[in-house]
């Protein structure tokens, strides 16, 4: 191998590590879900935070009612028993007890309308839930193919990597500057391969003079017109 060949080689290997590069960044972006499973798992859990919520308002009313049922039979028997004899007191103790009913009626009207809700909200819950998991289970799916592919694509990083290093090795110091100097200003392509006497990066004709030099591939010439470096297979 010539040194330009070597050099023709290098990029060939960085181009597809940058590609496999890109490809593994893309893939670990894809873990966890697409943007709409994502929205969906957190819609779900929304609608089941709403259900505990109004299932919890419906305990408290029907707690609170219960409680107040039998403060009410105490008060009820009180005022049959016979032991208070005071009008007054028992005019109040009857207030108490109306006032008492009044309130239990109303925990009872808002017991009965959070478990309306509740159903509702119970109906929606069930819907989103059985969505979500055939979701689920379709991504689970995808997302092992892209566990695969992913492991995949590290194996192959790993051994272009190896790869580039002893390469690299046998690339000389200044050349390998100008290269990868290139390779950052000219849009990765450092190295133009020479077909039919013209770069291949920018289609200049080469003047025939250097075609000689570019041909025996021992020493770095530059594309008059781009700068890269020529490279005749
Ligand atoms: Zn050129």
């Amino acid at each position: 191998m010539n040194p330009i060949a070597d050099l023709y080689r290098l990029q060939e290997i960085d181009t597809m590590w940058d590609k496999i590069r890109r490809r593994i960044l893309q893939l670990q972006k894809t873990t966890g879900g697409s943007p709409e499973l994502v929205e969906m798992r957190t819609r779900t859990r929304a609608t089941e935070t709403e259900l505990q919520k109004v299932r919890q308002e419906q305990r408290d009313a029907d707690g609170e009612s219960g409680s107040l049922a039998v403060r009410i039979k105490e008060s009820e028997s009180l005022l049959m028993g016979g032991q208070v004899r005071n009008p007054k007191e028992l005019e109040a103790l009857q207030a108490s007890v109306e006032s008492m009913r009044r309130h239990k009626g109303a925990l009872d009207d808002r017991s009965v309308e959070a478990m309306v809700k509740a159903d509702e909200i119970g109906q929606r819950f069930a819907k989103q839930t059985s969505s979500l998991n055939s979701q689920e289970a379709e991504w689970q799916i995808k997302q092992q193919a892209v566990d695969e592919e992913l492991q995949k694509r590290k194996k192959e990083y790993v051994y272009l990597k190896n790869m580039r290093e002893e390469l690299v090795k046998s690339i000389d110091g200044k050349m390998l500057e100008q290269y990868e100097y290139l390779r950052g200003r000219k849009n990765g392509i450092a190295v133009a391969k020479l077909e039919d006497g013209s770069c291949t990066a920018c289609h200049m004709q080469i003047p025939v003079g250097l075609i000689g030099s570019v041909r025996r591939g021992d020493e770095l010439v530059a594309c008059a017109a781009c700068g890269r470096i020529l490279f005749a297979a």
